[in-house]
């Protein structure tokens, strides 16, 4: 006798249940993705534990997806040889939410973005969409006996061991009763179609069931004949008499029969695997959306690379538009990475520390390993040599490096670069070659380029939404710069060694990593302040490069004026930099706090100083003698006004002086010059915490 107990959801789910289904209606169809995305998972577990005892697969050694229509029943179900559920796995794992999945959701699909159900461990309720009824049969690998958990939404759910017996072996099957408006999913092409469109790069092969109408012939006097593969309308017909000697002359009759075969849909070799020129940006973008759970974006940008030498592996990292949300809980709480390990096409860990630095936690991708031993424990995986170096060779550098160079539109100047390399690794007496390389160091001059790489546009890649994250992005610039500073500091001694002590023996290997790796920063951050753009007072509505501004400079102008503040409106309609505007000398106005961090840093461009005209110390252009010398007047007329002022202002205020610079204005407050401009005042306020 069967035994059916019900059970009732955990309120969270019931509720969450609700949301989804008032919510989603309009896009139904996820639910295939979900389940299909479910499966993949609990076939990599089995495929996981496999590895170390291959005896789990048993008879079931085939890991793949099946999907069945019933056009009658108006039903679909997704069928996989996953690792399965035992009856306790069911109740708990389709009866309640692990993690805190609700209320996440429910501020994502408040912010509109329905599509991230499957990030927040809620995907399988999708099934409700689509589903008046949910049957899941599954059956785990152990003796356990076969299950099922049937709900039609409501507030309950129903299990009871399957009357059929164990006709799975292993894994799940779950079975969506469509409702009336979903019934477009008990087509073929309904669903082949989205399988193609969500889940083309699943690592496992997704079959369908596709069932074709056949024509068969049969003699008339009912003698079996070869069947055809043709969809023959003709009801009867005559055979040609040539072909076959047997049939000659013989009517035979055609009737119709369904026949059903399974068909893969996906293209299931692990896409990081091709080459490169196989691989089109739409796969690249397709398989992102499998990797990131569909965030439904595409990614900004992606490195696809392998490599050799010490340890063969190879990796494709995405960076994501936008930064995840709960980066900073990552950057200070336990360190996660998103990026999938391998070991020969088994998924070995989703989640392991240490194998990308904390600031490059946003970034999403695989990588796979020969070399790796398969039965490693996940918990021992921390442990491992070869770990280590992977993670050294996918250094943040390599990452940063690659996007730049890929922002690059031609790979320009890359035989000067070897050439520069080769007079930096070259230790001979040749004058001319010495003198380059002498010409070489000093444009390196240690840290500068390093804070010209640090500008807008790097910090613009690795953090694409920059108001949200400047913080992070300090810290990415200082370990930059430090890293740099220290880098050329090296190479710099080294490079004494070699013309001083010539005798001395240098690892050359490491040099010329190094001098890789600095070369191609210098040229990224030559190419990149080519690229800086800001509004100016001569043009707010587009941007502006340096060049530009120069190019339009009053001649002798030495300096390039700045003013930064909260938005270009505002800082435009400043009483500071009307002085300015009306003796027609142009300041970029720059609204990013980045920025302002930025030009402290870069000080100045082709020789001109950069000059904030914010603070206090700036004197305005074109004080001649004359004006000096009314200046001066002015000073001593009005001498005891400021006394005054600064008495009663002394608890405030550095200075009171008569000012140039106003034009409408009675007066003005600005920063002193050693001290922080308002707007660094105003942004290290927002960032503290
Ligand atoms: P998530 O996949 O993010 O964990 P879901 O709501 O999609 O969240 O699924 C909930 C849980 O149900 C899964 O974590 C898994 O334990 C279990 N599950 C769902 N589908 C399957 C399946 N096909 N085989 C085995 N377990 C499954
Ligand atoms: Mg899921």
């Amino acid at each position: 006798e069967q035994s059916q107990e019900t059970h009732e959801f955990q309120a969270e789910t019931g509720r969450l249940m609700d949301i989804l289904i008032n919510s989603l209606y309009t896009q139904k169809e996820i639910f295939l993705r979900e389940l299909i995305s479910n499966a993949a998972d609990a076939l990599d577990k089995i495929r996981f534990l496999s590895v170390k005892n291959p005896e789990i697969l048993g008879e079931k050694t085939e890991l793949a997806i099946r999907i069945e229509i019933n056009t009658e029943e108006k039903s679909v179900s997704v069928t996989d040889s996953g690792i399965g559920m035992t009856k306790n796995d069911l109740i708990s794992n389709l009866g309640t939410i692990a993690k805190s999945g609700t209320t996440q959701f429910i501020e994502a699909i408040k912010g509109g973005n329905v599509n991230l159900i499957g990030q927040f461990g809620v995907g399988f309720y999708s099934c409700f969409l689509a589903g008046q009824k949910v049957t899941v049969a599954s059956k785990n690998g152990d003796d356990d006996d076969q299950y099922i958990w049937e709900s039609q939404a409501a507030h309950s759910f129903a299990v009871s061991k399957d009357p059929r017996g164990n006709t799975l072996g292993r894994g799940t099957q779950v079975t969506i009763h469509l409702k009336q408006d979903a019934v477009e999913f008990a087509e073929e092409s309904t669903i082949r179609e989205l399988i193609k469109k969500y889940s083309e790069f699943i690592n496992f092969p997704i079959y369908l069931k596709v069932t074709r109408e056949v024509s068969k012939q049969v003699e008339e006097e009912g003698e079996q004949q070869d069947q055809q593969d043709t969809n023959d309308d003709d009801e009867v017909k005559v055979k040609d008499d040539d072909d076959d000697a047997d049939t000659k002359k013989k009517a035979t009759k055609t009737i119709k029969e369904k026949v059903s075969e399974w068909v893969q849909v996906n293209e299931n070799k692990a896409i990081w695997l091709r080459p490169k020129e196989e691989i089109s940006d739409d796969d690249y973008k397709k398989f992102y959306k499998v990797l990131s759970k569909n965030s439904g974006e595409d990614p900004f940008n992606w490195v696809h690379f392998k490599a050799e030498g010490e340890v063969e592996f190879t990796s494709l990292i995405y960076i994501p538009k936008r930064a995840p949300s709960d980066m900073f809980d990552n950057y200070y709480g336990k360190q996660t990475t998103n990026l999938k390990l391998y070991v020969r096409r088994v998924l070995i860990s989703e989640e392991f520390e240490d194998i990308l630095p904390r600031y490059l936690s946003f970034v999403k991708g695989v990588i796979d390993s020969d070399e790796l031993p398969l039965n490693v424990n996940r918990e021992t995986l921390q442990q491992l040599k070869m770990l280590k170096v992977i993670s050294r060779k996918i250094n943040c550098f390599k990452i940063l490096l690659l996007m730049m160079m890929k922002m690059k539109k031609k790979q320009r100047k890359e035989k000067k670069m070897i050439i520069w390399q080769k007079l930096l690794l070259r230790n001979n007496r040749d004058q001319k070659m010495r003198k380059e390389k002498r010409r070489l160091m000093n444009i390196m001059n240690f840290g500068k380029n390093m804070e010209r790489i640090l500008n807008q546009e790097l910090l613009k890649i690795l953090l694409i939404d920059k108001n949200q994250l400047n913080q992070q992005g300090i810290i990415i610039y200082t370990i930059l710069r430090n890293m740099f500073i220290m880098m050329t500091t090296l190479i710099w001694i080294i490079n004494r060694f070699i013309s001083i002590y010539q005798m001395i023996y240098i690892n050359s290997r490491l040099i010329q990593h190094i001098s890789k790796l600095l070369l191609s920063i210098y040229q990224i951050s030559l190419y990149l302040i080519f690229y800086f753009r800001w509004y100016s007072s001569k043009n707010s509505t587009e941007l502006t490069s340096f060049d530009d501004y120069i190019e339009r400079a009053k001649p002798g102008q030495d300096s390039i004026y700045y003013l930064a503040g909260e938005n270009k409106e505002q800082l435009l309609a400043s009483p500071i930099i009307q002085g300015l505007i009306k003796k027609g000398y142009e300041v970029l106005l720059l609204d990013d706090p980045v920025d302002e961090f930025t030009f402290q840093h870069l000080n100045e461009y082709k020789q001109k100083k950069l000059v904030n005209v914010g603070k206090g110390d700036f004197k305005q252009p074109e004080d001649n003698d004359e004006q000096r010398k009314k200046q001066k007047a002015l000073k001593k007329v009005f001498q005891p006004l400021t006394d005054w002022w600064r008495k009663l202002l002394s608890e405030n205020v550095d200075s009171v002086v008569i000012s140039q610079r106003l034009i409408e204005d009675p007066i003005i407050v600005v920063s002193s010059e050693s001290g922080y401009s308002a707007n660094m005042e105003r942004i290290s306020k927002a960032q503290a915490y």
